[in-house]
């Protein structure tokens, strides 16, 4: 069983996509609730916990909750962060007393100026010596991009730089356009532009650096590139904002939109389906169901 909290929506950034925007005036979850739900859940056999925010390592809740976690028997804990915190050797050094850890590092852009305009912070150096630390302290470190029309003619320097930099991974994440509704076609480009850039970038690059997706549907590439959709447990628990607990198959369901053409798609398993808001925006002619 995996479990997803978030310790509240804090952050030191102030993405102007961020799909927690509409959210942020909590800043901290109640730690008590945070700790029933870790205890429930171990319970019953966690094998994955993803701690995540808000950003995080600027919780004041942060060292406590993963101190608690660590206690329990949890195969995997894996930190999604924006990884300016990682900058700071100490925090670094302080992370490693808790391995085994895996840690999903977002960087969206490959320049500071792209990164000051749509992060709204000056964090670009930040980041980039965070995940340098944590290749140099052996850690798990994947890159996490989330792929939008602001960046999807920049994926390819971005790409590079993670090479130079000695990322072994990196996972591709459609935006989520919720957040951005009054700006949705600058933001959210159409499917078939994002398979075309990733086609080329994983037959050039999947050599070197392991490639993921995540949120597209797979009926937008060529069959063979199934192997690249990262697994995903639709039943994973979700401690929501609400304070409810829910599977990640109840969110999706309020989120996410199966087109009728999709009864007979033999990918529907591992298929997500797509957004609501991208139905409203952009329909569904470009699902091709492999049946
Ligand atoms: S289920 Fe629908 S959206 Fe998903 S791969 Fe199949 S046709 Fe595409």
């Amino acid at each position: 069983m995996e479990l997803d909290i978030k310790l509240g929506y804090l952050c030191n950034n102030n993405c102007v996509f961020c799909l927690n925007k509409d959210k942020k005036f909590l800043s901290v979850y109640p730690k008590e609730r945070i700790v029933r739900e870790i205890e429930q859940v171990c319970s019953r056999g966690c094998e994955k916990l993803v701690i995540s925010g808000g950003e995080p390592l600027v919780s004041p809740i942060f060292w406590e909750i993963l101190e608690f976690a660590r206690s329990k028997k949890i195969n995997v804990i894996e930190i999604q962060t924006n990884g300016r915190m990682l900058s700071k050797i100490e925090v670094v050094e302080g992370l490693k007393r808790f391995e085994p850890l895996a840690f999903l590092v977002s960087l969206h852009f490959p320049s500071k100026e792209e990164y000051l305009k749509y992060c709204n912070s000056d964090g670009f150096e930040e980041v980039i010596r965070g995940i340098k630390n944590l290749i140099s302290y052996n850690c798990d470190v994947t890159v996490n991009t989330v792929v939008m029309r602001p960046n999807l003619h920049r994926l390819e320097n971005l790409l590079k730089l993670l090479i130079s930099l000695g990322v072994k991974k990196v996972n591709y994440r459609f935006i989520d356009g919720k957040n951005v509704m009054e700006q949705y076609e600058r933001f959210v480009p159409r499917f078939r532009e994002c398979s075309k850039t990733l086609k080329k970038l994983i037959e050039k690059y999947s050599s070197k650096i392991k490639i993921s997706l995540n949120e597209f549907p797979p009926c937008i590439f060529p069959e063979e590139f199934i192997k690249y959709f990262s697994p995903w447990d639709p039943g994973r628990i979700n401690l929501t904002i609400r304070g409810e607990s829910l599977t990640t198959r109840k969110i999706l369901e309020e989120q996410f939109v199966y087109p009728p053409k999709c009864e007979w798609c033999k990918y529907r398993f591992m298929c997500k389906g797509i957004r609501k808001e991208y139905h409203y925006f952009y329909g569904d002619d470009e699902l091709a169901p492999i049946t």
